[in-house]
This record gives C-alpha cells, sequence and structure tokens, in this order.
C-alpha cells in the first residue's frame, strides 16, 4: 500500500491552494490529493460534456472577490496564474433584476468593491494550474474517501468499497463532508468518519472541531445548467451575471443567472436556484432534481424579460440538468485559525470554513490553505 507523507482530501481551491504553496516552499513532503470529482475546482469547477469536448460551464461560482491587499504569501501563490493569464479581472457586467423583471443596479455581493476575478478559460483552470506545482504530487481522481482511520502513528484511507486505499503520516481534510453529521442522511453514512477514527477524548483539539462543525449551517443551491445555443446578439453586450433583488428572489426562488459564452459563440446560462428546505436522501434524490428543473426553467421566461435575446434563445434551448450543491456556502460557525491543526492526531483543515476575510467565499478557501502550508512547513 502507497504511504505519505501528507494526504489532502479534496482538490478544490483550498487543497489546490495548500499543495501550490507547499510546492512554493520547498516542503519536502510527499504529497497525494485525493479528489471525488473527475477533476480539480470543487466548487469552483466547470462542467463538460461527453459528447461535446469543447463544451465548459462554470457551474457552481462563476468568480469571487479578493481583498486589497492580500496577505504577501497569498499575493505570491497567486501570482503566476496572474501572469499566465489564468486569473483575470472580470470586467463584464453584473446586472440586478427586481419583482417586476425591471433591470436594476447590482449592489452588495454582487458588486464587490475590488470586482470581480475569475478562471480563464473557465474557472477549473485556476485548480488546474495550482496543482502542477509540485511535479512530484500524485492525484486521485475520482475517489470519495469513505473510511478513516488513525492507528501506529498513520492514517489509514479507503473508499467505500474498500477497493482503494492508502496511508499517510498527516491528513487534510478540505471540504467538510468527513466530519459534518450531514454526510449521515445525504450519503446514507452510519457513522461521521473522522470521529469513528479518533473517538471523544483522546485529541481534545479535534473534539472541539467536530462540535463547532456539528452546529454549522450551509446554504444550498440548484443549479439548472442550459445551453441555449448561438444567441441574437453580440455576446458583448450580454450580463455575465443576473442578480435578483431580495423580493425577486422571494418570487422566483431564484439567486442569480450566471451567462457563460463558449469557446464557438454558443451561450451557456446557469440559474442558481435556492433551497426550499426539503429533505433529501439518496432514494428522494432523482425526484427533487426533476422537480426542480421543472420549477427553475418555468420562471425563465419572466425572469428574462429584460433580456430579450436570452428570453428568445429559451425557446430553443436544451437542459442539461441539475446539479445540488449540498453546502454551497457555510453561513455560520466559522472554525477558529487555532483549530486548523491539530498536532496530536496529525489532521488539519482548510476550506472556505475556516475563520478570517471572505469566509465562506473563494477568498476564505485560498486564504485557509495557503496559512495552513506555512503551519505544516513552520512544523516539518
Ligand atoms: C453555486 C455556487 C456559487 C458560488 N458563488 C460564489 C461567489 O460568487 N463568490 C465566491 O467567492 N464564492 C462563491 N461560491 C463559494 C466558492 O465556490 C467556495 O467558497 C470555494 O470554491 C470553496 O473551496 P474549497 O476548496 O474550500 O471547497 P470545495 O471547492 O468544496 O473543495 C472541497 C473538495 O473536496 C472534495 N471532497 C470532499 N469530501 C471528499 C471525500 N470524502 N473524498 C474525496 N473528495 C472529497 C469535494 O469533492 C471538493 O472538490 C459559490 C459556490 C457555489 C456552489
Amino acid at each position: 500500500m502507497a504511504e505519505f507523507d501528507l494526504a489532502i482530501i479534496g482538490a478544490g481551491l483550498a487543497g489546490c491552494s495548500l499543495a501550490g504553496r507547499l510546492a512554493q516552499l520547498n516542503s519536502p513532503f510527499n504529497i497525494v490529493v485525493i479528489e471525488a470529482g473527475r477533476g480539480p475546482g470543487g466548487r469552483t469547477a466547470s462542467r463538460r460534456r461527453r459528447d461535446d469536448i469543447n463544451w465548459r460551464v462554470d457551474h457552481g461560482a462563476p468568480g469571487f472577490s479578493l481583498s486589497k491587499p492580500l496577505p504577501p504569501d497569498v499575493e505570491t501563490l497567486l501570482e503566476p496564474l496572474r501572469i499566465s493569464g489564468t486569473l483575470q479581472r472580470d470586467s463584464r457586467p453584473v446586472i440586478g433584476v427586481d419583482e417586476q423583471g425591471g433591470v436594476v443596479p447590482a449592489t452588495g455581493a454582487a458588486a464587490p468593491t475590488g470586482g470581480w476575478w475569475h478562471g480563464v478559460p473557465c474557472m477549473a483552470s485556476i485548480c488546474e494550474q495550482l496543482l502542477p506545482m509540485d511535479p512530484g504530487l500524485k492525484t486521485q481522481f475520482g475517489t470519495r474517501v469513505r473510511w478513516l482511520d488513525h492507528r501506529d502513528g498513520l492514517w489509514w484511507l479507503a473508499d467505500e468499497n474498500r477497493g482503494w486505499s492508502i496511508s499517510a503520516r498527516r491528513l487534510v481534510l478540505s471540504g467538510s463532508l468527513l466530519a459534518h453529521p450531514r454526510s449521515l442522511a445525504m450519503l446514507a453514512w452510519s457513522d461521521v468518519p473522522l470521529r469513528s477514527a479518533v473517538r471523544a477524548g483522546v485529541d481534545p483539539q479535534l473534539d472541539e472541531v467536530l462540535h463547532h462543525l456539528q452546529n454549522s449551517q450551509s446554504a444550498v443551491r440548484w443549479n439548472l445548467m442550459l445551453d441555449l445555443g448561438h444567441v441574437n446578439s453580440d455576446q458583448q453586450d450580454l450580463p455575465r451575471q443576473i442578480w435578483l433583488t431580495e423580493a425577486a428572489r422571494k418570487r422566483w426562488q431564484v439567486e442569480r443567472l450566471v451567462v457563460h459564452p463558449q469557446s464557438d459563440g454558443r451561450i451557456a446560462l446557469v440559474v442558481h436556484g435556492l433551497d426550499g428546505g426539503e429533505a433529501i436522501t439518496p432514494e428522494s434524490q432523482p425526484a427533487l432534481m426533476k422537480q426542480k428543473e421543472r420549477e427553475l426553467q418555468h420562471c425563465l421566461p419572466e425572469l428574462l424579460r429584460c433580456i430579450p435575446a436570452l428570453q428568445h434563445a429559451l425557446t430553443k434551448s436544451t437542459s442539461l440538468g441539475v446539479m445540488r450543491w449540498g453546502a454551497s456556502q457555510p453561513l455560520d460557525h466559522p472554525l477558529p485559525t487555532r483549530l486548523q491543526w491539530c498536532s496530536s492526531s496529525a489532521v488539519g483543515f482548510c476550506g472556505d470554513w475556516i475563520e478570517g476575510p471572505g469566509f465562506g467565499t473563494a477568498e476564505a478557501a485560498i486564504r485557509s490553505g495557503v496559512e495552513l502550508a506555512e503551519r505544516l512547513q513552520d512544523a516539518s
């Protein structure tokens, strides 16, 4: 069985920032990154299509804001991405829509002070560039870790059927799935894997982490993806994002619409649908997905009245289905940074659920990965 110095679970912005920053610090660690998805990106992944090789849709975050100034080590991590053009300012228009379907100025989270940044050609490109900063790094995609065990000074990781397994001296969780009770109902798991791996009372710091997470909640999003084909409008004239006002959200149960031009001129539309609080289990999921798809499609003609070219394109659009983000953004109980590394169990945490500027956003994910890298490097 392969043995590593460090196993990072999750190849989203936090896990990739951790790996990328460790590489910049010339870390001696032999690292493996394990990711349930087919490629890197996590909630900044870009959806592909088997029948259409050039298709890429930012079906999670379409961009993010960055504070000014950023900590110098975060700037150092991002500098190569800015130089290569993978991370760029997004100056395409962001507009608001009110409950009558009229255009209003975008405000609040839709209009961050420092503007929007995005990945080019797509959001996944950011993580795709961060990972190879360490040429020796091993990646394992399409594998969801289900079982964790901590014994003899090693972490043992395995997938659901225990057909794949590895061991590592240190473990980092960049998502909260293995530590949060939400996995019990959603994945029909009988236990919280991290709790089973280190029993209560063995590591008080880890107990505090698990207690903290237990109370944390996240927003759910149901994102409908549509191929609108070629739209009768210059791409430059289309907004990148259309944010609904509070009253409009109440009316249509939608947070925003994202317009994603494709390399061949077609337009993809992503509708960020709000959650109605329906309980979800593996059994109820398929029917709920269909229901959400119908509801979101139904409100679009009214919602897009202010952009006739997009409204017209709906008539010949193809639905590419709904993606459910069970934890699209954490809402409360940020994990204190002092708990980011539990040295006695050799387990650490990074992600947008760690406290700090931009909590719940891409910025927090990047910052937390960079901060943890510095701590691991200092301790090595
Ligand atoms: C619809 C949507 C809209 C958003 N809009 C914005 C926005 O406008 N601005 C903004 O700043 N942020 C936005 N966000 C939030 C932003 O995407 C996240 O804050 C950021 O991407 C989090 O990165 P992360 O690395 O912490 O987590 P993730 O990207 O979730 O990465 C964690 C990774 O771990 C993997 N993983 C978890 N458990 C396991 C396991 N057991 N085995 C294997 N792999 C595992 C997951 O598959 C995932 O890829 C949005 C998110 C969503 C979903």
